[in-house]
């Protein structure tokens, strides 16, 4: 007894002291050698992480988890900060968050047991939108503030709850603006817009990604959520404009979404009005709330998890110039979005800020005050957060049939590997998916009845906007972002909501994501492999066996799918397998077969960054397609066709592409260094238009199809919207199409269209629409898709206001003089990377160019 007792001491001693901080804490200032938060100074990511790291070994309130590499190879870190006791504890309290959040089979007394023992788990995100710059510097100091504090209010709050802290969602951004700010700081140009995405892809839409979670980072985040953390709150700091209210916390403004459970908004407005009252307190004027962001949209960080029963909110601080500080006055100061029409007193703006200086250090000093609130509030209300999140998976399920599913037939796809991975992305969510076999084939079944139903539902199911009118006789509140999501129509995959009964699922398993099967009826010894050109998959496939060195044909039978032919290599069948493509071998090679030969792209990028040519680049990259920017520069040189076979122009506009001028935002006023001005000019549109009479196949996506309207490249075409080459402006009151899906036929006739469904589900969201005229004697053009005749049968989902405007309209067309081709896309073929469902009519129109 007595030597257990001191061997109990030993280890106790020996804990203790392993336990003991290396150094001692440093304030940020002192660690990086300046003053973080002063004016025109900013800790750049590698400085942020290396002294969060610091800040762990030398506090034992602290630990650094690593979320994963970055697009660019950085590492991503999380500060996971709570008392040294939580935090050895950690694993337990994970567990108990994993229970609450999935708590079918406990009894209420379980929950609530679990509610009292467990701890409240907070995400805190920064600085997702590189230039708003301020959160990933506050992340520091509000880290060593919880990690040194005796404050005992402070003590009892981190004892209560677990705080996860991202200082940066996106370090490879953070790393640009920064290095861009200091490059220019003290000249005329100091705080002024890069000339490129902040992220290698897709720029500001890395909030826009977290249902479809095609990037990195965004995986990395979502794998820590709902797979391993579970944590009830998410707040995700940003900044907005600079001449409006200086800080949005919720509630949010209008419409909501219904399917998400109402206590998540009751829970996010406690929060809300927590953080209002501390900013009150602490003398911040220009609080704002009800405003602009709505309830409605998932994409979003934090807002996905509402489906998922998680509380989440968005904080907006009113920008400076980066670091640099804004001297603004009364009169610039001004109302414009969703409720706050004009700058005024309001009651959800009760104490408007009266203009003045304004500086990184007031940004992250709001933000330093919605952290601490958030923390004080999930503190406070611990148990009802825990709870909360309980009482809704278990509202999800017991409102749910059990015996109601989305099935996805794997069959019977078009394109099997799509419909996969349809099902593996909602794994990926933390949605659980069985994999059922019968006599009619296998499918993926997605019970309705399970915590994250909603989410299954809102994600599987079509979206109608609901026509929210602030009063009687006005115009409908505009949505945030798009709406609309449903993925399998943006995929092109069959999905149906169905009853299965409890025998037809009787052979159920849980796929595991290796456990696809594909349709391989080939072998090593066949000389000729064959795959129809109907999956997305083949490109895949005739990219990478072109970069072996193999060769590739294409077989065109009148009225069918064409096939692609690869002859045998040693490499095929690993690249088969890779590409998720379905094949079969063949003895020969098909007399009417043609080859084709590798094709070389080239996609331009403005100094006005389009997130759109991000997205191109990365969807194309995935399919291993040959791609490389060109600028303004190289375009004008001309003698494109020695380098390229074809050139897409992402969207932008017409102005955008040939001055350089930022259209869509009403012209910029903002200086750019001289090497970042300017677009391809009359020579570059001249150079273009030689390069397609020269046989070169230029693509052109939505709004830069403005660019053929006019006279330079002479075709019968205009924007069925406009009467002459000019954009026009359409009010919404007559036209308002947010980003939904409308049906579109094909023809598949046309090599564009090969493969394609006569019917697909098209991505728009502008005023755009061609219509054309007869061929001339040089110019042969075609319509590759077409929207319906009768107005009421074009929106598949989300919201389409003035539909008729579109009918019968051409949403494809292509044109043709001597060798050369132009193909132009009126709405969104690669859209986020998530319409998968016509990807292909990309992929075709670049593999037309390969053509001879
Ligand atoms: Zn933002």
């Amino acid at each position: 007894m007595r030597r257990h007792l001191i061997l109990f001491i030993l280890l106790f001693a020996s804990l203790a002291w392993s336990q003991k901080p290396a150094a001692v804490p440093q304030t940020p200032s002192k660690f990086l050698g300046f003053e973080v938060g002063a004016d025109r100074k900013l800790a750049d990511y590698r400085q942020i992480s290396a002294y969060m790291k610091f800040l762990a070994k030398s506090s034992n309130r602290i630990e650094i988890e690593t979320l994963g590499k970055t697009t660019l190879g950085e590492e991503m870190i999380m500060a996971v900060i709570s008392t040294e006791d939580n935090l050895r504890n950690k694993a337990k309290y994970q567990e108990i968050a994993r229970k609450l959040a999935d708590p079918r089979g406990l009894t209420q007394a379980q929950i609530d047991d679990l509610a009292g023992q467990g701890k409240s788990i907070f995400l805190l995100t920064c600085n997702i939108h590189s230039t708003e710059i301020g959160s990933s510097q506050m992340a520091m100091e509000w880290a060593y503030k919880l990690a040194t504090t005796d404050n005992p209010d402070t003590l009892r709050q981190l004892n209560d709850v677990i705080v996860l802290l991202v200082p940066s969602l996106n370090p490879d951004g953070q790393i640009m603006v920064t290095e861009w700010y200091r490059r220019y700081v003290g000249t005329k140009y100091e705080g002024g817009a890069l000339p490129f995405l902040y992220h290698h892809y897709v720029g500001h839409d890395n909030n826009r990604d977290w249902y479809m979670l095609t990037q990195i980072e965004t995986k990395n985040v979502n794998q820590i959520v709902y797979h391993e953390w579970y944590p009830q709150f998410w707040l995700d700091e940003h900044q907005m404009g600079s001449y409006g209210p200086r800080i949005y916390i919720p509630p949010n403004a209008d419409p909501v979404a219904k399917l998400v459970n109402p206590l998540v908004h009751r829970g996010n407005n406690l929060i809300g009005a927590s953080m209002g009252w501390r900013l009150e307190e602490a003398g911040k004027s220009g609080v704002i709330y009800n405003y602009s962001f709505d309830a409605y949209w998932p994409g979003g960080t934090r807002n996905t998890g509402w489906w998922k029963n998680m509380f989440g909110v968005l904080t907006e601080v009113a920008s400076a110039r980066i670091a640099t500080p804004m001297e603004i006055s009364p009169t610039e100061l001004q109302g414009g979005a969703k409720g706050l029409t004009t700058y005024e007193q309001q009651i959800n703006f009760p104490n408007p800020w009266p203009g003045g200086t304004w500086r990184l250090r007031d940004i992250m000093d709001y933000e330093l005050i919605v952290s601490d609130a958030s923390l004080e509030t999930m503190s406070k209300y611990r148990r009802e957060f825990l709870r909360g999140v309980a009482a809704m998976a278990n509202e999800a399920v017991r409102t749910a049939d059990p015996d109601v599913f989305w099935r996805i037939p794997l069959d019977h796809q078009r394109d099997p590997a799509v419909a996969y991975r349809l099902a593996a992305l909602m794994s990926e969510h933390g949605v659980q998916t069985l994999l059922a076999t019968d006599q009619k084939g296998s499918s993926i079944l997605i019970p309705t009845a399970q915590p994250y139903g909603r989410f299954v539902d809102e994600m599987m199911g079509v979206q109608r906007y609901p026509e929210v009118r602030p009063a009687p006789n006005s115009g409908i509140l505009e949505p945030y972002d798009v709406a609309a999501w449903s993925l399998p129509l943006m995929m092109g995959v069959q999905a149906e909501r169905v009853r299965v009964s409890a025998e037809e699922r009787g052979s159920s398993i849980v796929p595991k994501a290796t456990s696809l099967s594909l349709p391989m009826n080939a072998g090593k010894e066949d000389p000729y492999y064959a795959a129809t050109d109907q999956q997305n998959g083949v490109f895949t496939l005739i990219n990478a066996m072109q970069k072996e060195g193999a060769s590739v044909f294409l077989q065109r039978i009148p009225g069918k799918t064409p096939n692609v032919i690869f002859a045998a290599h040693p490499k095929f069948l690993k690249n088969a397998l890779k590409s998720g493509a379905a094949i079969r071998g063949i003895a020969s090679l098909p007399k009417d077969a043609a080859p084709i030969k590798p094709v070389r792209v080239a996609i331009y990028k403005s100094y006005i960054a389009s997130i759109d040519e991000g997205w191109t680049r990365f969807v194309l990259e995935q399919y291993g397609f040959n791609v490389k920017n060109i600028e303004n520069k190289e375009v004008k040189a001309g003698n494109l066709n020695a380098a390229f076979d074809v050139i897409i122009l992402p969207d932008s506009g017409k102005d955008v592409i040939v001055d350089g001028k930022s259209g869509r935002e009403g012209g910029s006023s903002e200086e750019m260094p001289p090497e970042y001005t300017g677009g391809i000019g009359k020579e570059g549109v001249r150079a273009l238009r030689e390069f397609a009479d020269k046989g070169g196949t230029l693509i052109a996506l939505a709004h830069a199809s403005e660019l053929f309207f006019g006279d330079d490249f002479g075709l019968p075409v205009r924007n069925a919207f406009a009467t002459g080459e000019a954009r026009r402006a359409v009010p919404t009151s007559e036209f308002n199409v947010p980003g939904s899906l409308l049906r579109v036929y094909v023809d598949d006739k046309h090599p564009v269209g090969y493969g394609m469904p006569s019917e697909i589900a098209a991505f728009v969201d502008a005023p755009l629409a061609f219509q054309t005229s007869a061929s001339t004697p040089d110019v042969h053009r075609s319509v590759i898709a077409w929207y319906p005749e009768d107005a009421r049968d074009i929106l598949l989902s989300g919201y389409a206001h003035g539909a008729e405007k579109l009918a019968r309209k051409a949403a494809a067309v292509s044109f043709t003089r001597g060798r050369g081709r132009i193909v132009l896309f009126g709405f969104r073929v690669q859209h986020r990377a998530q319409t998968e469902g016509t990807f292909q009519l990309l992929f075709n129109a670049i593999e037309w160019g390969a053509e001879e």
